[in-house]
């Protein structure tokens, strides 16, 4: 029996939804921010909203305050996954290795970034028991989900490996591919071992599909 949880803590939205037919920009863009907990670990993962949004779900879905938080992991380096960060100053903030070279050396969100850079270290292969680092490389270098094994299913916070459903659904990686080849082996693996995905920019779904959807 496993003893880990994983709930959406605030879904996220793409700031130009071409599924909603938006032709431009028309909104902040927010990564989907998600808890999860595993005895002394509790983890949120990319916590892109601005603070006081993130401290409010976190209560309302959760009872927790931000001290609570041990862990931030980041799916990838982009500030709408990590502009709320700063709430969570107690816990240890970690990205994936190859991820955190690439924002280093390419510098991609600024002065705000590399306060953030400068904080975050190496992730560990799990953050506990069932709760597992799965590299997703392609929407960036060092792009990684984190698979979560509860007691009933197997759910992947896929970060931008899936965007959203809607995006899913139709074998759509989105526009912003640093290597498209790469994002479509992750889509895949995803799509392989997922019981439910939580996309980077929408609510947590049912995944199942034989595949053939790329
Ligand atoms: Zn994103």
């Amino acid at each position: 029996m496993s003893d880990v949880w994983a709930d959406v803590l605030a879904i996220g939205s793409l700031a130009q939804n071409h599924y909603w037919h938006e032709k431009t920009p028309v909104r902040r863009e927010y990564a989907t921010a998600t808890l999860v907990r595993s005895d002394d670990v509790v983890l949120v993962v990319d916590p892109g909203w601005p603070p006081d949004v993130l401290r409010a779900a976190l209560y309302y879905r959760s009872g927790l305050e931000p001290a609570a938080v041990t862990h931030v992991f980041l799916t990838h380096f982009d500030p709408a996954h990590f502009g709320g960060i700063g709430l969570f100053a107690g816990a240890a903030w970690s990205m994936y290795e190859e991820e955190i070279r690439w924002a280093e050396a390419e510098a991609p969100a600024g002065d705000a970034g590399r306060e953030v850079l400068a904080r975050i270290g190496e992730a560990p292969e799990k953050f506990a028991p069932g709760v597992d680092l799965f590299p997703t490389f392609g929407h960036t270098p060092g792009h990684c989900s984190l698979l979560v094994y509860t007691a009933i299913q197997s759910l992947i916070v896929a970060g931008d490996a899936v965007l959203t459903r809607d995006h899913f659904e139709r074998g759509d990686l989105g526009r912003r591919q640093w290597d498209l080849e790469k994002a479509k082996e992750s889509f895949q693996d995803v799509l392989e071992i997922a019981d439910l995905i939580v996309p980077g920019h929408d609510n947590l779904f049912v995944c199942r599909t034989p595949g053939g959807l790329l």
